[in-house]
This record gives structure tokens, C-alpha cells and sequence, in this order.
């Protein structure tokens, strides 16, 4: 099939316009933006393709553009535009102020119930921590030095003596999990194949593994994309596709960490988080989406990140879980898949491009009632 992809880079205020043909043009072909610049459409083979672009293009007036060259199939348009997107803070995915006592767990596989009138209190755990304690709920991480007392979580008031601990009745909200106690929740454990003493969570309907039984806190840590949300007796169960919370993840780290590039801790790739402002549209979904460019390769070189740290090289380990490394790897993957073959490459780096929710698209989800990405 043929594609349009149109992307919008507000700090160059240039709006690309790749067209893909799956065979030559021929005098039926043709590529115009409409008559109030909003759309641009491709016609070709029979068929007509439009998206609606994620940039503001001045003047009226159908305007037709350039189309591949006879024996290409691909082309790019550079338009100039103005953005049509605020300047916004993109939220956290599920933080406690948007959860409360009447707020169930599901599976997002099955649906299945997880944790239900149990929890009465949701709290988050302070942003500007959240990678910290990751590091201390992280039960399968390789040995690191020990922090110094300076940056104990204790100090800062949210751990009793240096350990944090999972307590009946309350969630603990972090950008990717939920931190609960063992009877706030059904699931199944299952100790892990390299008997580290730490326990696998699993749906005990559908078996999709879910989070762990994590030893240090004494509680259950699920993983968000995993999982669904249903509130009081509603049917309707809400989750996001694990791309948003990727992208939320990640701009959530470039802000408490610094830095935008990261490896993986358990996988041999890097990544680096090449714009976070960009605006695109597809044929997949034609109308203008917000999202961040994310390039990842393999890791280059056998330096650790310790030494390229020390080497005022800016760049960080990703404090995800094991599974959810495995499953952005495989979420670029898929992104960069679908990305015309232009694109899919920049520098020697594969791209992806990671949707991004805003404010007005998690409150525009919650009043949805077909599934949206
Ligand atoms: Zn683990
Ligand atoms: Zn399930």
C-alpha cells in the first residue's frame, strides 16, 4: 500500500512530507495539499489517501507538490509551517492524584481482577526520586556500588530506616509501576529460573507475567503496561498501549536525569532520545499525533556507563525492569517498522517514533470507547 507520513519538527519549523508509492507514478498520480492547507492527499492507483498535517501551512489555495521521480517510489516534501500544538508538559501516566479508593486493577491481557476495594490510599513517589528507588527496587539489577548516605531515600523522608516497605491499604505510584502490599492483590508467584530469590508475578487467569514479588520492599510491584483500570463497577477497563508509557517514561527520565541517552541495563543497546516536540500523521493514524524520536542502535563499544560517565559523557542506564527493557525493545522495533524506509534509519541509528500523551489526549482516551493506538 502506499503511504503518506508527514512529520513536524518545531525547532526547524519544517514540515516533511514523505510520499511512498507501491508502484511508478503514471499520469493519474498526483499529490496536493488541500484547499484550506489542513490535508494533504495523495491519489494513485485508484485510490485516494489523505491525512490531516500535524503543522500549520500558510496560504489558501490547493498547492500541488513534488511527487518521486519517474522510477522512485519514495519522495520528500519540506514545507515550512507554524505548530499547531501548545507548548505543554506531557503528564504522568497514572498518578496518584488520578487514582483512588474506588479505582480497580485488571489485567490488560484478560481483563481478569487484580486488586479491588482493597487499596484506599494511592500515593506517588517523589518524581525527583523515582530513579533512585528504582535502584532499590530493582531485585535483579548487577551489583553497583553503594549509594553514599547523602542520596539515601531516608533522608528524604518517604523510607523508614533506609528501606522502603509496601503497606497494606496504600499504593505506591512510580512513573512505569504499582508498589502493593501481598494482600492487596491476586496474583500468582513463581520463583524466577535463576533462583535469585526473587518471585515472578503472574495472572493466574491468563499467566501473562505481570511485575515481582520484590523482597526489599516486602510487597508486589505490577508493571502499568501490563495492566488495566476500571473504576467502582464499571465494565470498562482503560490501559494504554505500551508505547505511551514508554514516552512517558523516557521524558520523565530526561528531566529528573539530565540526560538523553541511556543503555540498557539488561540488553546490549543504547538509546538516545533525539526530539521530544515533534508532531506527526500517518496513513496508520491520519490525524496529528505529539511524540518523541527515539534512535536506538546497539551498544557501541564495551566501556561501562560508569567510565563514559567519568569521561563527562552524558549518558545514563535506564532504570527499567528486565521485562519491560525487552518489551521497549521490542516497541521500537514495531515503531520503526512502520516508519516509511526513508526514515528508518538516521546516522547509523534506527528510528522510532513513540507517540506522546498530553493532557487533552489522556482526557479525549477516557471518554473514548474504541481502542486509540
Ligand atoms: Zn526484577
Ligand atoms: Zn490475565
Amino acid at each position: 500500500m502506499a503511504n503518506l507520513y508527514a512529520e513536524y519538527l518545531p525547532n526547524i519549523k519544517t514540515l516533511a512530507v514523505t510520499t511512498v508509492l507501491q508502484t511508478p507514478r503514471d499520469g493519474t498520480t498526483a499529490l496536493w495539499l488541500s484547499n484550506d492547507r489542513k490535508k494533504v492527499i495523495l491519489e494513485h492507483a485508484d485510490e485516494t489517501h489523505r491525512i490531516t498535517l500535524p503543522a500549520k501551512v500558510t496560504g489558501q489555495g490547493t498547492q500541488h507538490l513534488q511527487l518521486p521521480n519517474t522510477g522512485e517510489l519514495q519522495c520528500v516534501n519540506r514545507i515550512s509551517a507554524a505548530p499547531i500544538f501548545d507548548d505543554d508538559e506531557p503528564p504522568a501516566l497514572w498518578s496518584a492524584s488520578s487514582l483512588n479508593a474506588a479505582t480497580n486493577l485488571h489485567c490488560k491481557r484478560c481483563d481478569a481482577l487484580l486488586s479491588s476495594n482493597k487499596i484506599s490510599v494511592w500515593k506517588d513517589l517523589p518524581s525527583e526520586a523515582w530513579a533512585e528507588m528504582m535502584d532499590l527496587w530493582h531485585c535483579h539489577k548487577p551489583e553497583e556500588p553503594k549509594h553514599t548516605d547523602d542520596d539515601a531515600p531516608a533522608k528524604k523522608g518517604y523510607a523508614a530506616g533506609n528501606k522502603l516497605v509496601a503497606q497494606a491499604g496504600v499504593g505506591l505510584v512510580d512513573v512505569m509501576s504499582f508498589l502493593l502490599s501481598d494482600d492487596d492483590c491476586t496474583v500468582e508467584f513463581r520463583s524466577s529460573e535463576n533462583g535469585d530469590n526473587v518471585h515472578e508475578v503472574y495472572c493466574i487467569t491468563c499467566d501473562t507475567a505481570l511485575g515481582h514479588r520484590d523482597p526489599q520492599t516486602e510487597g508486589i510491584r505490577l508493571q502499568k503496561p501490563y495492566l488495566a483500570l476500571s473504576q467502582g463497577g464499571s465494565r470498562t477497563t482503560r490501559s494504554y498501549d505500551p508505547a505511551h508509557w514508554f514516552s512517558c517514561y523516557l521524558n520523565q527520565a530526561i528531566e529528573t536525569q539530565g540526560v538523553r541517552k541511556f543503555v540498557f541495563s539488561t540488553l546490549p543497546y543504547e538509546i538516545w532520545v533525539f526530539s521530544t516536540n515533534l508532531a506527526y500523521a500517518s496513513l496508520e493514524y491520519p490525524e496529528p499525533k505529539q511524540a518523541m524520536k527515539v534512535l536506538f542502535r546497539t551498544k557501541q563499544g564495551d566501556q561501562d556507563v560508569e567510565t563514559l560517565r567519568a569521561a563527562n559523557l552524558l549518558i545514563e542506564t535506564l532504570t527499567l525492569s528486565p521485562m519491560l527493557e525487552k518489551l521497549l525493545y521490542q516497541v521500537l522495533q514495531r515503531e520503526n517498522f512502520k516508519l516509511p524506509d526513508s526514515l528508518k534509519k538516521f546516522m547509523g541509528w534506527e528510528v522510532a517514533v513513540l507517540p506522546v500523551l498530553y493532557k487533552a489526549d489522556v482526557k479525549a482516551l477516557e471518554s473514548a470507547t474504541y481502542p486509540w493506538l
